[in-house]
């Protein structure tokens, strides 16, 4: 990392310019139970992969991580099934809307990629079966990559979603007439709303992210010896996944301003990777059109312009 870059200052600055994207969107509402979120705030946490972390604003209030989670289990299928795995799912981006059902139905049930609601339901299943309490091996996974134990899901939360998951399921039932679903939707159903109420703060986040900045080695502050959690060819391509479709149908969009690996989430948050360098989680409540963080994919614009990073990195 430049020797030179000063990360406070450049946060205060960009802290102060987000105030200006604020009423510019709308927060998520078609989960009753995000729609009461205060939609003016705005925090961000930079932790680099030299063990500094900054953050500015609210990036100590927890917040809904929605399809961030997919990030984390799609890690974990990758690393209990493999290869195996895109037999249930592709790495295509799908330039359609997160929560599309019309490609089920051209491809035969297989969704284009695991980070739209389709393709993280068919990891969740494949994660269900794994796990006799996928939930709870979740939780254990974020915990020691965010070296934190007090992590939970929203219970309010994972209920309103479940209560108004009348989209996700009708695809776990098409995908099940295709096949490629293996357990019983309900069940897959309670463990996904449950997962994508997972809540964390920006520096909880940007720390459990870090080790796809870090070649798959877990930087753990109690675990000298760094683990690796995945290996570094799979963070490479966890990485490329995240740079082509962790935007849903805004991946192109988001790679032309940003240029880097990012997995958003309706619950506002984003989270970017510097391979290499550094973890970058930004939140911010209010969308844009396509369900993506308007203040949050500002800040992340002004960092890279500001900082070169991932100039060089595609
Ligand atoms: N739980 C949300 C859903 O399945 C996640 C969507 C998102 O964050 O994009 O609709």
């Amino acid at each position: 990392m430049n020797p030179s870059l000063d990360l406070p200052a450049l946060l205060a600055d960009i802290h102060r310019d987000t105030q200006a994207m604020f009423g510019r969107g709308r927060v998520a509402d078609y989960i009753p139970a995000l729609a009461s979120v205060n939609p003016c705030q705005f925090g961000m946490t930079i932790t680099t992969v030299d063990g500094q972390s900054h953050s500015v604003g609210d990036a100590h209030v927890p917040f809904s991580l929605q399809s961030i989670t997919k990030l984390f289990t799609f890690v974990l299928a990758l690393k209990v099934e493999g290869d195996a795995l895109w037999q249930r799912v592709g790495r295509e981006p799908s330039g359609a809307a997160f929560n599309s059902i019309v490609q089920l139905e051209t491809e035969s049930g297989r969704p284009r990629n695991p980070f739209i609601n389709a393709g993280a339901l068919v990891i969740t299943d494949i994660l269900t079966t794994r796990y006799a309490q996928l939930d709870y091996a979740l939780l254990g996974a974020l915990r020691r990559l965010a070296d934190e134990p007090n992590l939970y899901w929203n219970d309010h939360v994972a209920r309103s979603e479940r209560e108004t998951a009348h989209r996700n399921m009708a695809m776990a039932y098409f995908m099940k007439s295709h096949g490629n679903f293996h357990n019983q939707p309900e069940a897959v159903l309670d463990n996904y709303c449950r997962q994508c109420a997972t809540e964390m703060t920006c520096a909880q986040l940007a720390r459990a992210t870090l080790f796809l900045a870090a070649e798959g080695r877990a930087l753990s502050h109690t675990d000298p010896a760094d683990e690796p959690f995945l290996s570094a060819d799979q963070a490479r391509r966890v990485n490329a996944l995240l740079l082509t479709c962790g935007a849903y149908d805004a991946a192109g969009d988001f790679a032309y301003r940003i240029g880097l690996p990012v997995k958003t989430g309706v619950g506002g948050g984003i989270v970017a990777i510097v391979p290499g360098v550094a973890a970058v989680a930004v939140w911010s409540p209010e969308l844009d059109t396509k369900g993506n963080s308007v203040a949050g994919a500002f800040a992340l614009e002004r960092l890279v312009q500001a900082t070169g990073w991932g100039h060089t990195s595609i």
